[in-house]
């Protein structure tokens, strides 16, 4: 009944401004969920309250630490009466400084092995990430290359935040990994560069927080985007990217612009991107009510 509402307040939205707006249900495929978030104002309520009425019906949720996350996955009385499945990832990191190290530190590979086998309240972890790679040479780090070794053996998905280079360098560890690539290039990889890669490797998917060029004026989908998404509507996901408190505050906005992106597209493309592939990836149904 109550996403019933969202729907109808949402078109309402649309209506009033003017403009399309996508109504349907949305996957979030990058969400964080760290310390400072659930330890001030975003509270387990106040977060699914925010989810919720963003139309988000389920979420990759990573943290650091792995904390955050175990919380949202315990929630499951909250989250199921909300509508929102949790998919819980491994997060490389304990605290700030492993961002810049984790990839040649034996303990982070250690940590996700631990994690790993003790899982979550509302199931097996299913992917790891995100992880940073400032300098893509580090991909070659041996914490880098068994990590995603790992991934690939045991059919987890991995999130990563790294260049074009580095997607390359990572495939090459394990060249059948389902690897999810966190912006689809924040430096700003050309479009015929993410066009080559997916052409290269057909397991490799492209989140779209914060990816330079894929909106203009307005906040519509540029004409070259729209034609790769629409070239590759299969291979796409969106996300929120609440790395910080004030992407939380900010939470139904960054979902609000992103469904009047989605209409700009056709309606079936659309609705892949936002919900079918990510549930498609991890098992959930393609339809919700
Ligand atoms: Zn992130």
């Amino acid at each position: 009944m109550r996403r019933r509402v969202v729907a109808t307040l949402l078109l309402a939205l649309a209506g009033a401004a003017g403009a399309q707006t996508y109504t349907g249900p949305i996957f979030d495929a990058h969400l964080h969920y760290n310390d400072e978030a659930w330890q001030a104002e975003h509270t387990l309520p106040d977060v699914i309250g925010r989810l919720q009425r963003s139309g988000v019906r389920a979420v990759i949720a990573n943290s650091r630490p792995n904390d955050g996350t175990k919380t949202l996955a315990a929630a499951r009385e909250q989250t199921r009466a909300a509508g929102i499945t949790v998919v819980p990832f491994v997060r490389l990191y304990r605290n700030r400084a492993d961002y810049t190290g984790w990839f040649a530190d034996e303990s982070i590979h250690t940590m996700v092995l631990s994690e790993l086998a003790a899982g979550t309240a509302t199931g097996p972890y299913r992917g790891l990430g995100e992880f940073h790679l400032y300098d893509s040479a580090n991909a070659n780090g041996p914490v880098a290359a068994k990590l995603m070794q790992l991934a690939q053996e045991r059919n987890l998905a991995v999130l990563a935040h790294v260049d074009d280079t580095a997607i390359d360098l990572l495939m090459a560890h394990a060249p059948r990994a389902r690897l999810i690539w966190a912006h689809t290039g924040i430096g700003g990889a050309s479009v015929e560069r993410v066009h080559a890669l997916l052409q290269k490797y057909p397991a490799l998917m492209g989140e779209l927080s914060y990816r330079p060029g894929l909106t203009g004026a307005g906040g519509a989908l540029s004409a070259e985007w729209k034609a790769l998404l629409t070239a590759f509507p299969e291979r796409f996901l969106l996300g929120s990217d609440t790395w910080i408190n004030a992407r939380w505050a900010g939470y139904e906005g960054l979902m609000a612009d992103a469904r009047r992106w989605l209409a700009d597209l056709p309606a079936p493309v659309a609705r892949r991107i936002a919900w079918e592939n990510g549930a498609r990836l991890f098992g959930l149904p393609l339809t919700v009510d």
